[in-house]
Formats: C-alpha cells, sequence, structure tokens
C-alpha cells in the first residue's frame, strides 16, 4: 500500500479521520506483532532446549565424577602393581636365599595381589555405573539436537512472520505520514493528546445521534448544534471529549 491509496480528503477532519484509520490499524498490528503465537511457539522450543541442557549438565557431572573414581581407581592399582612387581622381582632375583625371607615376600605379593583384585571389583562397579550415565547422555544428545532444530524453525516462522507484519506496519506508517500535511498542525496535537488518554481513538464522526468514539446518543439539541456547525468548525463528544466530526 502507499500513499496513493489514501483518497482526497473533502476537508481537514476527512483528513484526520484518516488519520485516525490508520493509527488504529498501526495500534493493531503493534498488539499482533506482541502476541504472535509464534512468539510463544518459539519461546516453548527455547526452554524446551535448556531444560534438556540441564539434563546434559547434570549427566556431565555425574560421568566426570564416575571417571574421578575410576582414575582414582587405575592409579592406585597401577601403583601397588608396580610394588608387587619390584618385591616378585626380588623373589625371583636370586639375591634373596633365606627360606624364611623369600616366604615374607610371597605373602607380601599376595596379599599386594588381594588389593589389587578387590580394587579391580571396585573399578568394575564404577564401570557399570558408567555404562547408563553414557546411554543416557547419548539420548539426550540426539534429544537436544532435536529441540535444537525445532528452535530453529521456530526463530524462522518468528522472523517471518515480523517480518510479515512490519511491511504492513510501514505502509500503514507512509499512508498516515503522507496525510498528515493534510491536517492542522494544532488540531493534530490535539487529536494526539486525546487519543493517548482515551485507548487511541482521539477523533469520531457523528454517526445519526451517537458519538462513533463511545457510542454514546447525544442529546437532540446537541445533534442539532453540531449539525449546524460551519465546514471549519470542530466540536467535542459531551459524553467521551473526543473531537467530533458531524
Ligand atoms: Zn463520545
Amino acid at each position: 500500500m502507499t500513499s496513493s491509496d489514501n483518497p482526497p480528503a473533502a476537508s481537514p477532519f476527512e483528513a484526520l479521520l484518516a488519520v485516525q484509520a490508520h493509527d488504529t490499524r498501526l495500534d493493531q498490528i503493534s498488539h499482533q506483532l506482541a502476541g504472535l503465537p509464534a512468539r510463544q511457539a518459539r519461546d516453548q522450543a527455547a526452554a524446551a532446549l535448556r531444560a534438556i541442557d540441564d539434563e546434559v549438565e547434570a549427566a556431565t557431572a555425574e560421568r566426570s565424577d564416575l571417571a574421578r573414581q575410576q582414575k582414582r581407581l587405575e592409579d592406585e592399582i597401577e601403583t601397588i602393581g608396580a610394588k608387587r612387581a619390584h618385591e616378585e622381582a626380588a623373589l625371583y632375583g636370586g639375591s634373596v636365599t633365606n627360606a624364611r625371607a623369600l616366604q615374607d615376600l610371597q605373602e607380601e605379593i599376595d596379599s599386594l595381589q588381594r588389593r589389587i583384585s578387590g580394587l579391580e571389583d571396585q573399578e568394575l562397579e564404577i564401570m557399570e555405573q558408567i555404562e547408563p550415565v553414557d546411554a543416557r547422555l547419548g539420548d539426550l544428545s540426539r534429544r537436544r539436537a532435536e529441540a535444537a532444530d525445532v528452535l530453529d524453525a521456530a526463530e524462522m516462522e518468528l522472523t517471518a512472520a515480523e517480518a510479515e507484519l512490519a511491511v504492513a506496519r510501514d505502509a500503514e506508517q507512509a499512508a498516515r505520514d503522507a496525510l498528515v500535511p493534510e491536517v492542522d498542525p494544532t488540531l493534530l496535537a490535539e487529536y494526539q493528546s486525546l487519543r493517548a488518554g482515551r485507548g487511541g481513538v482521539g477523533v469520531a464522526r457523528l454517526v445519526g445521534s451517537q458519538c462513533g468514539g463511545c457510542h454514546l446518543g447525544l442529546s437532540a439539541m446537541e445533534v442539532a448544534r453540531i449539525r449546524k456547525l460551519g465546514p471549519g468548525e470542530i466540536t467535542h463528544c459531551e459524553e467521551c471529549g473526543r473531537l467530533l466530526v458531524p
């Protein structure tokens, strides 16, 4: 839509009524922009992704804790294993020949091996705990990718919906701006001030005996007075105070 869509205004008041029509449409577009269902969908998709990210964070922390426990056990097994290897070297090295000393060495080696076996059992338990956490992380990774796709699509829909309304808004704004020079600046200022305090409607037409702004009926005497006004005269609704165009 361009300014050429505005029919030539018959009077300054007709031009003001046309400005009002564009302002009303601009208010509607702002309202539509603020309440776009696509924005709700986008917000929901973003919240769903955040919830999955929270789950990923918790599972990752759990996984790291288990990995630390496993590493600690492996380090301990390695240390004790080295000690056992050292004792075995002494046992089979030939430098120790005393039977009692050899028996002590063997007992020490057996004791170290029992500790290693115990630690290996613990490590196995940890590995069994890691398995379901890894499965959960894999599942979360898939769900996260899906949720990210949903969010991307929602973002695109929102952008498209916003762009569509922005085009309509710009056209209304251009049409309104083209009309403004036809309206007396003092009248326009009064209209804008009235509009701000009266739900966006600052000027209305008298329809029969009813104000088109507040929809209240005016007295017969008042209607007669308004009908007799000269072409350049403006009046106000006695009920709502809006500018009233006969
Ligand atoms: Zn009124």
